[in-house]
């Protein structure tokens, strides 16, 4: 590993008159504040305020009162705003990118991918929104005389709760299509990385987004998080899964819907015919890419035993040849951590799993030469299911390298997990490698890639199976699942019943007949 001593100017954007602009948006009648530091140094950047219950009842009244106006403006003129949006979105993306650098700690390759997300998302649901909005005729009981109307209807003020690992994406993508059906939003980011996303919204306001309909309120989750919930008429949730089934349970107590974005400990399986100089560079992207903070990130690779030493030290080779240290430039391949608390959990992981008898082929240790919250690409072998992270998310740049000697026995290692979300398949043959996807439990499988393809492919659902999730984004649900169905049901004439002296045998015979004719002719 390059090891680069710390000498940091803060990006010229980020200027504390800025700052505080973004931090007057959110609601707080206490004054009370949270310090948001910048995760390379340390260093205060601006006093976050803290919403009481009361200031969320606020934000949602004010909210309600501005949906009602939105959900009555026409879609087009809707959709308008996300017009100017996307351009307002992609030519700010460097300012964007340094706030997410300054309160997360990420490198600047991944902060910048980061910024295109919400663009990818409003781009596809430009495209998508009107016919998913459309009222739908579909066919009624009896044909001809009869038509139902499926008609697309906002759920009122949608709550979303986001994590920091990609506050900007996970807080601004998953309101697009919310907006652009008609409701209002309620956002809680994470404390620590409030700042892209109330930037976000800064940006949305200023491409024709009316004031109010998007709200930000902050505060530790489980003081905010009660009164939000008992507020939304649903609830989009990103985060751990032990805080999903927290959310899962109050929603449900409220008879609201919920899409919950859990957690992983997503599995790689690299076949015999795979090209290894490719799963190695996509393995150092899957383990180490974000530092490891990414839901969809591989924590578990399995290798055949024929190839397993070759993986192995070319792997290791590149791992400690990575460039990570703490730079506002797209230099660096790996920055921090998000926080020091959570450089502790990983750091207990190793430890654990060192303590049990584990190897560490490559890391291992905290950096606080590069700043306080740095942890050490690291590459383990001998992992068990007695280890923490043998089986729970570590969440940071640790992966495990199992060895398989049958296929038959990768999937089964790679299914014998309590999380679903993503996995990876490596192979030349892609018929095999699909027939390997099939049979892993996991609501993403990418082949030949770790997890972009999968993500950025909006048009088709992403979401986890088992305890990585319920519901997804992305696609046409998740865009519908903000909205409620009205069944508007026409009946042109009176026909149900017997009619006119006829017996109610006689009915019953004709209408099993048209039941047969009906299913004949193939009306529904
Ligand atoms: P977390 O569950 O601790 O927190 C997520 C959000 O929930 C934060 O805003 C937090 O303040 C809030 N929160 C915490 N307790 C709450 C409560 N009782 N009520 C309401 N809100 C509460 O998760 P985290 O550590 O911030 O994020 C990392 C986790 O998120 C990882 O497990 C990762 O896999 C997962 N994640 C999943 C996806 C996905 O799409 N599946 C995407 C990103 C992150």
């Amino acid at each position: 590993m390059t090891v680069t001593p710390l000498a940091l100017t803060r990006p010229a954007s980020v200027t504390d008159a800025f700052l505080r602009r973004l931090a007057a948006r959110v609601p707080d009648s206490s004054g009370a504040t949270w310090k948001l530091t910048e995760v390379y140094t340390g260093e205060a950047l601006v006093e976050l305020p803290q919403s009481t219950p009361a200031d969320i009842e606020q934000a949602f009244a004010t909210a309600r009162a501005a949906q009602e106006k939105w959900a009555a403006t026409p879609l087009k003129r809707r959709l308008e705003v996300f017009k100017r949006a996307h351009a307002l979105f992609v030519g700010r993306a460097r300012i964007v990118t340094d706030l997410i650098q300054a309160e997360s700690g990420k490198n600047r390759r991944m902060a910048i991918e980061e910024t295109c997300d919400p663009a990818m998302v409003m781009s596809h649901y430009l495209t998508r929104a009107a016919k998913l909005l459309a009222p739908a005729k579909r066919g009624g009981p009896v044909p001809f005389l009869t038509t139902s109307t499926e008609i697309r209807q906002p759920k009122g003020v949608v709550g979303i709760i986001a994590p920091w690992n990609f506050p900007f994406a996970t807080g601004i993508s998953d309101a697009i299509p919310a907006l652009m059906a008609g409701n209002a939003v309620v956002l809680k980011p994470d404390n620590k990385t409030a700042l892209s996303p109330l930037y976000g919204v800064e940006m949305l306001e200023e491409a024709g987004l009316p004031k109010g309909l998007f709200q930000v309120v902050c505060g530790e989750g489980p003081d905010v998080g009660p009164t939000l919930i008992d507020q939304a008429n649903y609830v989009m949730f990103t985060g751990s899964t032990a805080t999903g089934r927290v959310i899962g349970e109050r929603a449900g107590r409220n008879l609201i819907g919920c899409c919950l974005e859990l957690g992983g400990k997503n599995p790689m399986i690299v076949l015999e015919d795979a090209d290894l100089a490719e799963a190695v560079q996509g393995a150092v992207f899957g383990a180490f890419g974000n530092t490891g903070q990414i839901c969809m990130h591989i924590e578990r690779i399995y290798l055949p035993e024929s190839r397993y030493d070759e993986f192995k030290n070319a792997y290791v080779a590149k791992a400690r040849a990575l460039d990570v240290r703490a730079a506002y430039d797209f230099g660096p391949d790996m920055g921090s951590l998000v926080s020091v608390d959570h450089m502790n959990r990983v750091k207990a992981h190793v430890d654990d799993a060192v303590a049990k008898g584990a190897t560490v082929l490559c890391g291992g240790k905290p950096r606080p030469d590069l700043g306080p919250a740095f942890f050490e690409p690291t590459i383990l072998e001998g992992v068990t299911k007695d280890m923490l992270c043998g089986v729970t998310e570590t969440f940071g740049p640790v992966v495990a390298l199992h060895k398989y000697r049958t296929v038959d026995e990768a999937v089964a290692l790679a299914n014998d997990t309590e999380y679903g979300l993503n996995a990876s398949v490596w192979g030349g043959d892609v018929i095999a490698a699909r027939a390997v996807a099939a049979r892993v439990e996991s609501g993403n499988v990418n082949i030949n890639d770790i997890l972009a393809t999968a993500y950025a492919s909006k048009g088709t659902p992403s979401g986890g199976v088992k305890n990585s999730g319920v519901g997804a984004r992305h696609g046409d649900q998740g865009l519908l699942k903000y909205t409620d169905v009205k069944n508007v049901a026409v009946l042109k004439k009176q026909v149900m019943g017997p009619r006119g002296g006829q017996t109610y045998e006689k009915y019953v015979e004709g209408m099993l007949s048209g039941l047969k004719l009906m299913r004949r002719l193939r009306i529904r």
